[in-house]
């Protein structure tokens, strides 16, 4: 052991984990891995890669004159409220205007006494987890799902089952069947439109069937929508939560991909009860989420116009979408099947059963094109030849550029 004096006389930032020590973790850290797409981003930092393996937002679209103007008006007017600690529930004026437009987008009646702000959506995935799961629960979730969504939920330990999808999503038959025979369920996620990874949106019917089953089993549904207002063809069609009688749907929405990252706001939108006790978790976990990042969004949507924002992105990712779909279109061989999103940043390609999305995700990255093998995206496992590709960060040469280029590795590997 090394004695106290010892330690400190050490040079304060050269102290290193000595050999016999050993720390003892808890239990829930021997599931935790650290997301194999924040690792794989790392290699696909460098500037010649065509990566479509991220899903960020593209920058060039971010308003940052406009919101340099909202935040000089909200310092000017208010800077040492918005220095200072607020409240939980999150700035009122902005709850207010995430109610009001759930009512517009999502055909969702709230109020602002109904939405807690949170630091991203990603934050109200872990409260979420740690409100309903118990070690061994079992967590629904589509087959495939969010990676970040799972790895939030794994810090609990549940078990997960993945509820079989197909082109229109997740198949309601298919539910059922598990509810019948499983009564260990304790939280259902999904994310209905525009999933990520395979960018699939369910059909009108598929809601209605969906919360039929809900009610019937009365199991808390996480309804998670960071895309549904990107749409790039089609009609809008109503979020789970608009079709909830029995107040078992929690919504999620984010400012992340309708303005910033950045800023880190998302939001919760619950029934009384249920947003009470992640309310309780909120205080516990974070306390508030940003004031000033919530003052100046807010300031910024009284300034400024956010639909005509969006209607800005929904052209630029609907187009780099269509010029994504029309090249695959043209180079890609027979055998390879690829879903056609309405909207949303990701769409998801299926290589015949016996490419190995990783072996061809190695000979891609030599020719500096990546993406995302989808083995990820799927809790359980098993399934070895699909992956994502992200098409809202690439200007069109090199979209068709990097197609071009992972289509001859593809037919190189058949
Ligand atoms: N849910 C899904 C399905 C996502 O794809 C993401 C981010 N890519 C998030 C939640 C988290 O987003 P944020 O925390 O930025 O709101």
């Amino acid at each position: 052991m090394t004695s106290r004096r010892n330690i400190y006389l050490r040079k304060p930032f050269l102290i290193g984990k000595e050999e016999n020590i050993v720390v003892k973790y808890a239990d829930r850290m021997e599931k935790m891995e650290g997301s194999a797409i924040r690792e794989l981003l790392k290699l696909t930092a460098k500037p010649e890669i065509i990566s479509f393996a991220g899903g960020m937002p593209a920058p060039e679209l971010f308003p940052t004159e406009q919101m340099e103007q909202a935040a000089n008006k909200v310092m000017e007017e208010d800077g040492r409220r918005a220095m200072q600690y607020s409240t939980t529930e999150g700035w009122p004026r902005l709850r207010e205007q995430i109610a009001e437009r759930m009512g517009a987008k999502n055909h969702i009646q709230t109020d602002a006494d109904h939405i807690l702000v949170t630091s991203g959506s990603q934050q109200g995935l872990d409260y979420s987890g740690r409100l309903f799961l118990n070690k061994g629960d079992i967590v629904l979730c589509e087959s495939p799902s969010y990676l970040g969504a799972l790895n939030a939920f794994k810090t609990n330990e549940p078990e997960f089952i993945e509820v079989p999808t197909d082109e229109e999503g997740l198949i309601p038959e298919e539910l059922e069947k598990i509810l019948a025979r499983e009564d260990r369920v304790k939280m259902i996620y999904v994310i209905p439109d525009f999933q990520n990874p395979t960018g699939r949106t369910w059909p009108l019917e598929r809601r209605h069937a969906f919360m039929d089953i809900i009610n019937k089993y009365e199991i808390p549904v996480i309804e998670d929508n960071p895309y549904g207002e990107l749409r790039y063809e089609g009609e809008y069609l109503p979020a789970l939560k608009s079709l909830d009688t029995k107040g078992l749907v929690i919504f999620l929405g984010t400012f992340s991909k309708i303005l910033a990252p950045g800023y880190r706001l998302g939001w919760i939108c619950a029934d009384d009860e249920i947003l009470g006790n992640y309310n309780k978790l909120a205080q516990a976990a974070a306390l508030q989420a940003s004031t000033i990042s919530q003052m100046e969004t807010a300031a910024w949507i009284d300034m400024f116009d956010l639909d005509a924002h969006v209607a800005e992105i929904r052209e630029v990712y609907g187009h780099r979408r269509q010029v994504m779909l029309d090249t695959m279109e043209k180079t890609f061989p027979e055998g390879v099947k690829w879903t056609h999103p309405d909207g949303g940043l990701f769409l998801w390609v299926t290589l015949p059963e016996n490419l190995k999305a990783q072996d061809v995700y190695m000979k891609a990255l030599e020719k500096n094109v990546a993406f995302v093998p989808g083995d990820t995206f799927f809790p359980n496992g098993g399934v070895y030849n699909c992956f994502r590709m992200n098409y809202s960060c690439m200007p069109d040469d090199k979209i068709i550029e990097g197609i071009t280029a992972l289509a001859d590795v593809i037919k190189s590997s058949l």
